[in-house]
């Protein structure tokens, strides 16, 4: 963990504070069926449809370990980089709530199923630090309590009741709202790769709880923290631990003390508010749950998981650094999302005629052209008209100069046309389909010397006023450069225009 860098700090009355956060992250596993029970877990369906009688602790029933959610969670604690526990022990976190018909929460409290790791985070200043993983557990979600539809009742549904969800725990590393998005975003990342977690925080998947505490620049020791319980959007995690610095921070100078408290985030007022005082803090009494055994792992069965990984994004990151020598941020766009890095490896897979895209010039390609226009028709790289083959086919295009920069983004357009018409039978799909439309259409970059020295010529005869200032001036070849590529039709190879022209001008 590097040290708190000036730019961190936050500016007070009296002087700099620094911010230290910790979260605590709960993330739905990813899985068909609940953690104890064989009901669904599939989002939305009628109140109450996906509910055993184990969910809606009918008595006499009895928890049965998912094993695809143990599996899930020793991956995750692999992908984080965390020590796995091959004993853990399911506790009972007792609470009286109506979502909650046990009367507890099955849940690890001192022994859970994945101890310490780290996340390495890449800031966009270059700032490299390391955040350690104090451990991460398997935990039963609650149900859900209805307030707006019946006048003078509440309802209950309980279809989230029993969802396996896995509790991740940062030790107090973060020292800013930007590392903690970055922090929320990269666990997203390494778990949509995993594929344990689909991270959709607006369907509730993924959601954080912040802690936050603050003290002056220099201090070694740890202010009082307060939590921020249940924040849903990496956005507003970010405005929740600013607010709450700022608001603890304006306590602290004016001689108050920070109680230590549970708070709600308000993101129509951009603050936090207080909901429950430690002295209103709940006494869980946890105990094993005497239903479940302790759960025991096998180390063979450990390894096979850990042989098994995908390339997670720190390790693809680095192979596309190295071995293609794209820029540190470029490939951190890149590996952000996993379907956004499949899209870029299937650009560069071999085409028909034996090569692959050049991976510089199809990431600039994906990422400046192609990831705007998406991003502009609201669609993502999952919804993208283009196929994969056809970007890549443009980029090969490109770098072997059969096509100017210029006519790439025209057969770009006739792709988007083509692909999102749905009465155009002739789609551009493959790289044989880009090729066709080149050669039909006639768009190949003129690379033949003759051809182009007889525009150069013309255009040199027609405006000798011109020639004679490039002479004085030879930035103005940048001005024949566009007469000569106007009048190929940008076909011109700009290289080709580029050395003819000095020739000719007796640059
Ligand atoms: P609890 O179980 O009571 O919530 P923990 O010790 O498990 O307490 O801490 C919960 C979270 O609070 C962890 O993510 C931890 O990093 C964070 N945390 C602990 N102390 C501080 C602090 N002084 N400031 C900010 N965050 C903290
Ligand atoms: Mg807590």
């Amino acid at each position: 963990m590097s040290a708190a860098t000036p730019s961190r700090l936050i500016k007070g009355a009296t002087g700099d504070w620094e911010v230290v956060i910790g979260l605590e992250v709960h993330a739905q596993v990813t899985s068909n069926s609940k953690l104890f029970s064989g009901a669904s877990t599939a989002f939305g369906g009628d109140p109450n449809a996906h509910v055993s009688l184990v969910d809606a602790a009918m008595p006499g029933m009895l928890p049965v370990i998912n094993a695809e959610c143990v599996r899930q969670a020793v991956r995750t604690g692999l992908g984080l980089n965390a020590s796995i526990n091959l004993k853990s022990v399911f506790d009972r976190k007792n609470y009286f709530y109506p979502d909650l018909p046990q009367g507890y929460q099955i849940s690890q409290y001192k022994s859970p199923i994945v101890g310490e790791g780290a996340v390495t985070l890449d800031m966009p200043d270059g700032d490299r630090v390391t955040i350690g993983i104090e451990r991460l557990h398997l935990e039963q979600d609650a149900g859900k309590s209805l307030h707006d539809q019946n006048p003078t009742m509440s309802l209950v549904d309980l279809n989230r009741s029993g969802v396996a969800l896995m509790e991740i725990v940062s030790k107090p590393d973060l020292r800013s709202a930007e590392q903690a998005k970055a922090y929320v975003a990269k666990l997203r990342s390494i778990m949509r790769y995993l594929g344990t977690c689909d991270g959709d925080m607006e369907k509730g998947s993924l959601r954080a709880d912040v802690n936050v505490s603050v003290r002056r620049a220099g201090s070694t020791e740890f202010g009082t923290r307060c939590e921020i319980k249940n924040v849903n959007s990496i956005r507003f995690i970010g405005l929740a631990a600013e607010s709450e610095a700022r608001r603890q921070i304006d306590v602290l100078e004016e001689g108050g003390v920070i109680e230590q408290e549970t708070r709600l985030f308000d993101p129509d007022k951009g603050e936090t508010r207080p909901m429950r005082s430690k002295e209103e803090a709940h006494d869980y009494r946890y105990f094993p749950d005497p239903d479940l055994l302790p759960l025991e792992l096998a180390q063979s069965k450990v390894d096979e998981l850990k042989a098994h990984l995908p390339e997670l994004p720190d390790a693809k990151k680095a192979r596309f650094i190295n071995a293609f020598g794209i820029p540190p941020y470029v490939a951190g766009v890149l590996v952000s999302e996993p379907a956004l890095s499949k899209y870029f490896e299937d650009m560069i897979a071999e085409d028909p005629t034996g090569g692959r895209a050049d991976p510089k010039v199809a990431a600039n390609w994906l990422i400046n052209e192609h990831l705007g226009r998406l991003n502009k028709e609201n669609r993502t790289i999952e919804t993208s008209p283009i196929p994969a083959a056809a970007n890549g086919a443009i980029a090969t295009l490109i770098f072997r100069q059969v096509i100017s920069g210029k006519i790439a983004k025209e057969i770009y357009e006739i792709a988007w046309a083509a692909n999102t018409d749905l009465s155009e039978p002739k789609k551009i799909y493959t790289y044989d389909d880009v090729e066709y439309v080149v050669e039909s259409r006639g768009m190949k970059q003129v690379t033949d010397t003759g051809a182009i020295e007889t525009i150069v010529d013309d255009i040199v005869a027609r405006n000798p006023d011109k020639v004679a200032q490039a002479r004085e001036k030879p930035q103005l070849v940048g001005w024949f450069v566009g007469q000569v590529m106007k009048a190929s039709g940008g076909k011109a190879n700009p290289q080709a225009v580029n050395a003819l022209l000095k020739q000719k001008l007796g640059l």
